[in-house]
């Protein structure tokens, strides 16, 4: 790796290495959430190795991986152990089907998830991404209740602003308008309920109060349509995709004690916040709460691998468990519990235990604030939150395009950022040494002065 900053207004990519691979990755690639014509004018960005916090481009150009790769990557690129359990693994087996079929690092890590995770998810159901994670719950939530004779439980209830994924199922429990328009015909008919948005307790109300309102509103949906509802699906504590919102642990209980009395399932997508990312294992933890399923992936493999796993409850199992082939749960994917990555998952575990991750984030996350103040004190920053290991604030400007220019500003001093409309955020691997991050958050107040 090359040493040093990169100086700050680099001209970004479009030179001697890299430029080979833009035109041809523009010609070839149809890259994911993104509308290729803008990049006719902004560069994609090649990378070609990566190390710890840090992406290398092909001219050997240095970028601080702000956001974890999408959110994958916990400790950074390249963890040593878990390259080495991946490299372990290739050697003895890298896939065999898991249908009538079983292997070690499958068996091992679901016993290990079960035992890590809230209340008694005995039963690990493997997927190799997130929406499909979604997808298998929303299935098995209305499966478990057909079997148990209670036919009419099909819809499914989300918070405001939520994000479970983009396929048809995961996408019509999805409210992110962008996301959805174009395929609004092809969406299932669920219902969307309040978020307990943090940023509503102003004029004297605490984030509890806003809980509070939310579950009551809650409660009432679920007393009109419980007959009808299979499920309430939330991101716990913190929904990612719609800009950082966080929320209150309280409503999290309510909302648990709400489904159980009203016979719903709680669905609880772990997906982002897991893994350590909201400063406890999984963010249900930190409310004391455990839901019926719970849904797991992205971090899960420290970002080497895709896999997903979906947790089931006792109960839920025990709703398909029978003689009848049709009241089995009917799901199958080709790479389901594929050793590799499930040996990857296991490592990510080991150094959770064996480093004392979430402790050690616990210590990182204070002195960061202070650290962060500066740019939290800054006049454009709006709403500075922090949950864990994640960071965000608005930036208040009335200019347009906010998230393309400060992505593009970002990348000419070396830090990559993906604001979403106009929150900025910062969710980072947990190796970013405090150095990194002080400087992480002085390119950001560069950045936010131009916005
Ligand atoms: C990313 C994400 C998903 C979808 O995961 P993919 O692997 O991208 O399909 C679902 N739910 C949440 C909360 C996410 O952050």
């Amino acid at each position: 790796m090359t040493e040093g900053a990169p100086a700050a207004g680099t001209p970004v990519a479009r030179t001697g290495a890299n430029s080979a691979w833009l035109d041809r990755s523009r010609a070839a690639v149809w890259h994911p959430c993104t509308q290729m014509k803008a990049h006719e004018t902004l560069p994609l960005v090649p990378i070609a190795r990566a190390e710890g916090v840090w992406l290398e481009d092909f001219d050997g150009r240095r970028i601080l991986d702000a956001v974890s790769s999408w959110w994958v990557n916990l400790f950074g690129h390249g963890e040593p152990r878990i390259r080495a359990a991946i490299e372990a693994q290739l050697r003895e087996l890298e896939h065999a089907l898991l249908a009538g079929f079983t292997h070690r690092p499958a068996v091992e890590l679901a016993e290990r998830l079960s035992a890590l995770a809230p209340g008694r998810l005995g039963h690990a159901f493997y997927a190799s991404d997130g929406a499909s994670a979604t997808e298998i719950a929303l299935k098995m939530s209305v499966h478990a209740w057909r079997n148990a004779g209670r036919p009419r439980k099909t819809r499914f209830a989300s918070l405001a602003g939520s994000y479970h994924g983009e396929t048809l199922g995961a996408l019509s429990v999805t409210d992110v308008p962008l996301f959805r328009s174009a395929y609004a015909p092809l969406l299932l008919d669920n219902a969307t309920v309040p978020v307990p948005d943090a940023r509503l307790a102003v004029g004297g109300r605490t984030p509890a109060d806003v809980a509070r309102d939310a579950a009551d509103a809650l409660a009432a949906f679920l007393r009109e349509h419980h007959e009808t509802v299979a499920a309430l699906i939330v991101e716990p504590l913190v929904q990612g995709a719609s800009g950082m919102v966080m929320y209150d642990a309280s409503y999290l209980v309510r909302a648990r004690e709400l489904c159980t009395h009203y016979g719903v399932h709680l669905i609880a997508d772990e997906i982002m916040t897991g893994f350590g990312r909201t400063g406890t294992l999984f963010a249900c933890d930190e409310a004391g709460v455990a839901p019926d399923l719970m849904l797991l992936s992205k971090g899960i493999t420290g970002g080497f691998l895709p896999l997903a796993c979906v947790l089931a409850s006792d109960a839920i199992y025990g709703a398909f468990y029978d003689d009848d082939v049709a009241r089995g749960f009917l799901h199958s994917h080709s790479y389901s519990g594929n050793p590799l990555a499930c040996r990857a998952a296991i490592a990510v575990l080991d150094v959770f235990r064996d480093d004392d991750v979430i402790a050690a984030n616990r210590a990182k996350a204070s002195r960061w604030d202070a650290i962060a103040a500066p740019l939290a004190s800054h006049p454009k920053v709006r709403d500075f939150r922090r949950r864990g290991m994640i960071i965000a604030f608005e930036v208040g400007t009335d200019r347009p395009d906010v998230a393309r220019r400060a992505f593009a500003a970002g990348l000419e001093r070396g830090i990559l950022l993906r604001p979403i409309g106009r929150t900025v955020y910062f969710m980072p691997p947990y190796t970013l040494t405090d150095d990194e991050f002080a400087r992480l958050c002085d390119r950001t107040r560069e950045i936010v002065d131009l916005l």
